[in-house]
C-alpha cells in the first residue's frame, strides 16, 4: 500500500497534509478488507518534491516491486504514484509492468499488460509530459562518447555519403560518394547563392532526372540537405531523438528535432565549405524560412472530443495567417453543414464556465464527491456465494442418496425441486448485489476520479500546455458538442461528463 500526500494535490477540504493520509489509510484500509487483499507492506509518506530521489518510501516500493512477489500496488489513485517528470512516470510505469504488478484504487485496477488501461495510465499522469523514454543510460553514454569522436552513428547514409566500417577502431565513418556530392554543392550554389527556392530546386532536379535517396526531390530532401551540418564535416548528435508525443489527440512516437544537439567534429570530409553554409543560413535568415522543423505541437485543447452538434463531424480548429488580426477559430468541416464558425477562446470559456457548473452541482450530488461505502454490499455478496455453494453441495449429496439407494426418485425429487428453488432465490439476489456494487464503484470512480480530475484541470488550466489540457478533458469529458446558426448568433456548447454507466 503506498501513501503519498503533496503540496501540490489540492483537496475538497482544507485539511493537514496528516489528516488527510489518515483518511486515505483508511479508505485503502477498508477497501483492502473488502477486497480480501493481502497488504504486506504501507509506504507512507508527505513528498516535499515530485522527483523520486526526494521521495525515499517510492524507492523502496519499487525495490520491493522488482523481486516479482507482489501482485499489485493499492493506492487512492493514481496520481499518487507519479507526478514528476515523465522520465520518472515512465520509469515507474516500466518496472510495474515488467514485474506484471497491478495499479490497484478503489475506482480502478489497472493491469498494465493490457492495452488499453496502459494508455489510460499514460493519460492519467495529469502534470507528465507523456513522453515514455527508456533509461539505458550506460547506452547513451557510450553513443554520446562515440559521436564525441567523430564517428557517424547513425544507420542509412545521408545523401553524398556512403557508410564504412572504420579499421581498427569500433565504429563506423563516412565516406564521399563524388557524384552525389556534387549534387550537394549544386543545391548549396542554387539556394545560397543564385536565391533560388526550396521547391524549384526539387523541381529542376527531378526535371535534370537526378535521382534522389528515396525516388524524386521533393522541398524536405532539399531543405535537410541545406540543414545538415554533416556536409560541413560535423557530427550532430541529439540526446533525446526520440519522444512520445500528443499528435490530434493520439500518443505516438516520433523523430523530435530540437535545436539544442550537440555537434562534434567527424571523421569524415566535408562536401560544402563554411562559406557555402553560412551563405545558405543567411539567405533562410533573410527569407524568413526557419533553418530546423519545429516539431508540431497539439495546439487544440479539444481535439477529437469536441464535434458539431448538427453533423456530428469533429471541429477543426484554424489559424489564422500572419497579416489576419483575428485569433484561431473553430470550423465544421462539412461542406453545407449550417454550424457557423466561432472564435476557440469563446468556445474554450464556454466549455470552463459549463464544466465549472457542472461539478459545482455535481459536487453537491455526491454529497462533496465523498465516496461511499462498499463494505455491506461486499460483505452481503460474500454470504450469498457462501449459500449458494452449500446449496450446490447439498444438490451433489442428493445425487449420491439417489445412486446409494438412500433416497427414492419421489424424495429426491421433492428434495432437490425445493434446493432448485433456493439456489434460484439466491442467484437473483446475487445479481442485484453485483448490479449494486457496479453502481457503488461507478460513484467512486466519479468520486475518486472524475471529480478530483476536474478540480484539478479547472484550478491549473492557466498553467496546463494545450496537449496536456487535451489529455485532461478527454478523461473527464465522453464529448463536447457546439453549434451556432448564424454569424454573430448565439453559441451552443453540449457538454457530455465521462461518467461511469
Ligand atoms: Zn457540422
Amino acid at each position: 500500500m503506498y501513501l503519498r500526500k503533496s503540496r501540490m494535490d489540492t483537496d475538497f477540504e482544507e485539511v493537514s497534509m496528516e489528516e488527510t493520509l489518515s483518511r486515505h489509510k483508511k479508505i485503502l484500509n477498508d477497501f483492502c478488507k473488502a477486497r480480501k487483499l493481502n497488504v504486506v507492506e504501507v509506504l507512507e509518506e508527505v513528498a516535499s518534491g515530485e522527483s523520486l530521489s526526494a521521495r525515499p518510501k517510492m524507492q523502496r516500493l519499487l525495490e520491493l516491486v522488482r523481486t516479482g512477489l507482489y501482485a499489485g500496488v493499492v493506492c487512492i489513485d493514481l496520481e499518487r504514484l507519479s507526478r514528476g517528470s515523465s522520465m520518472e512516470t515512465g520509469y515507474i510505469m516500466q518496472i510495474l509492468q515488467t514485474n506484471n504488478c497491478k495499479i490497484i484504487t478503489p475506482g480502478k485496477t489497472y493491469d498494465l499488460q493490457n492495452d488499453s488501461d496502459e494508455q489510460f495510465t499514460d493519460m492519467k499522469f495529469m502534470f507528465s509530459r507523456y513522453e515514455l523514454k527508456s533509461i539505458n543510460t550506460r547506452l547513451v553514454r557510450g553513443r554520446n562518447h562515440s559521436a564525441s569522436e567523430g564517428k557517424f552513428m547513425g544507420s542509412v547514409a545521408p545523401y553524398g555519403y556512403r557508410i564504412y566500417k572504420l579499421q581498427g577502431m569500433k565504429g563506423n565513418s563516412l565516406r564521399i560518394e563524388p557524384e552525389e556530392a556534387k549534387i550537394v554543392r549544386m543545391i548549396y550554389d542554387m539556394y545560397g547563392e543564385q536565391g533560388i527556392g526550396y521547391n524549384t530546386i526539387a523541381y529542376q532536379l527531378n526535371q535534370l532526372n537526378i535521382p534522389a535517396l528515396n525516388g524524386k526531390w521533393g522541398q524536405t530532401s532539399v531543405v535537410n540537405i541545406l540543414n545538415n551540418e554533416v556536409y560541413l564535416g560535423k557530427i550532430r548528435w541529439r540526446r533525446e531523438p526520440v519522444k512520445r508525443v500528443i499528435e490530434d489527440g493520439m500518443l505516438t512516437k516520433k523523430r523530435y528535432t530540437n535545436d539544442n544537439y550537440d555537434l562534434y567534429d567527424g571523421m569524415h570530409e566535408p562536401i560544402v565549405t563554411q562559406e557555402m553554409w553560412d551563405n545558405v543560413k543567411a539567405k533562410q535568415k533573410s527569407r524568413g524560412h526557419h533553418s530546423t522543423h519545429v516539431a508540431k505541437e497539439l495546439k487544440n485543447p479539444f481535439a477529437t472530443i469536441l464535434v458539431c452538434e448538427n453533423c456530428g463531424a469533429v471541429m477543426k480548429r484554424n489559424v489564422p495567417a500572419k497579416n489576419q488580426k483575428t485569433s484561431a477559430w473553430y470550423r465544421c468541416p462539412t461542406r453545407g453543414c449550417g454550424c457557423k464558425q466561432m472564435k476557440c477562446v469563446d468556445v474554450e470559456n464556454a466549455i470552463l464556465e459549463g464544466m465549472r457548473d457542472w461539478l459545482a452541482a455535481y459536487k453537491i450530488q455526491i454529497e462533496s464527491g465523498k465516496p461511499v461505502n462498499t463494505d455491506q454490499t461486499d460483505t452481503a455478496l460474500d454470504a450469498v456465494i457462501g449459500q449458494l455453494a452449500q446449496l450446490q453441495a447439498q444438490q451433489n449429496n442428493l445425487c449420491d442418496y439417489l445412486e446409494k439407494g438412500v433416497y427414492t426418485v419421489e424424495m429426491f425429487t421433492r428434495r432437490n425441486a425445493a434446493i432448485q428453488k433456493d439456489i434460484q432465490k439466491l442467484e437473483e439476489t446475487k445479481a442485484e448485489l453485483l448490479q449494486k456494487q457496479t453502481e457503488q464503484e461507478a460513484i467512486n470512480r466519479t468520486a475518486l476520479e472524475i471529480i478530483p480530475t476536474t478540480q484539478s484541470i479547472l484550478d491549473n488550466y492557466d498553467i496546463l500546455n494545450p496537449a496536456q489540457k487535451n489529455a485532461l478533458w478527454k478523461l473527464v469529458l465522453k464529448k463536447a458538442t457546439m453549434y451556432r446558426g448564424e454569424t454573430k448568433g448565439e453559441l451552443r456548447v453540449k457538454l457530455y461528463p465521462n461518467l461511469p454507466r
